[in-house]
């Protein structure tokens, strides 16, 4: 039987998780933790997805912050407004949303975040620290998957798990992630990309199959086995008739006939698209309490 894997029920349940710690914290008399997001520009997504984190923090009792410059800020005024942020002690944790307007450096700016402030995770110091399985703040989308494997009780040891993806902030810490020794993890990874000859043999062999690659309904049924566990992190907006908004979101997978083969399975929406924001506040309660750098 299929069991399809909620990351909205997931990602409500840890919200209520610390909201009930930030009541422990407030009433023993400690610092509520901080989060502050930068917002450069009025790009709409980022806007919404800003605006939703903020609102989360609010739900669950943290202070947040939002900065939002003008879309004609130069990369020296982000510089020093991060400056700020680096060394305002009241703020446990920030973001800077991305993407950044063409005209301002993204690495330049990851790199100067403090990394014990790095709550997105994309630091390379902190990626470093992922990679040597040292504690860190694991970049969103990775440790919310983590998170669904883990709280689903998901076996992994030793299975084979195929990743489709490389990019920086899915497909390539999921792979480090599900090779580690831990526990989710302790697979054989595959990392598959564009470049891959014969992909269909690689997801053939897939116990678990991580598809982040950003093209609606890319795998079928024809390309997994039967009790495959699939994470499908895709959203593509499509037009549609059949709702009120005049889109819908698609994931990666053929949902229909691959969840019938699998044997727990991530919807779109409703999968791994929420839990980016519980990953989030998961990170800034870990930096507001120093369990990562002391
Ligand atoms: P990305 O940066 O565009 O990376 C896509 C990866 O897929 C690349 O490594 C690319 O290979 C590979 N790829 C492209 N076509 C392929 C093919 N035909 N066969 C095999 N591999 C192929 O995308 P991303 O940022 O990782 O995001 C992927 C998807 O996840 C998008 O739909 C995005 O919207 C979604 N997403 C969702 C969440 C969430 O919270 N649910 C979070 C982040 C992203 P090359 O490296 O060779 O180009």
């Amino acid at each position: 039987m299929t069991q399809i894997i909620d990351g909205k029920l997931i990602s409500l349940q840890i919200q209520d998780e610390i909201a009930a710690e930030v009541k422990i914290i407030k009433a023993n008399g400690g610092k509520t933790p901080h989060l502050a997001a930068v917002l450069v520009g009025n790009d709409g997504a980022s806007e919404t997805y800003v605006g939703a984190k903020v609102k989360a923090c609010e739900k669950i009792g943290f202070k947040s912050t939002l900065v939002k410059l003008e879309a004609a800020t130069t990369e020296q005024e982000l510089l020093h407004i991060i400056d700020g942020l680096n060394n305002d002690t009241d703020i446990d944790g920030y973001i800077v949303q991305l993407p950044l307007p063409k005209h301002i450096n993204e690495h330049n700016i990851v790199e100067a975040i403090a990394p014990q402030k790095d709550v997105d995770g994309f630091h390379p110091q902190n990626i470093g620290r992922m990679a040597l399985n040292l504690p860190t703040y694991l970049p969103a989308t990775p440790y919310g998957i983590m998170q669904l494997l883990e709280r689903y009780k998901i076996d992994t040891a030793g299975k084979h798990c195929v990743v489709i993806g490389r990019s920086h902030i899915v497909g390539s810490p999921m792979s480090i992630l599900m090779a580690r020794n831990t526990n989710p993890g302790n697979c054989t990874v595959t990392m598959c990309h564009s470049r891959t000859a014969n992909l269909k043999e690689f997801t053939l062999k897939a116990d678990i199959l991580i598809v982040a690659l950003g093209k609606a309904e890319f795998v079928t049924a024809d390309m997994v086995k039967d009790g495959v566990v699939v994470v499908d992190v895709g959203i593509t907006r499509v037009p549609s008739t059949e709702t009120k908004s005049g889109f819908k979101l698609l994931g990666d997978v053929k949902y229909d006939e691959v969840s019938a083969k699998s044997s727990f399975i991530t919807p779109v929406p409703g999968g791994v698209g929420p839990m980016t924001i519980a990953s989030l506040l998961m990170n800034t309660l870990k930096a507001s309490r120093r369990e990562v750098y002391k």
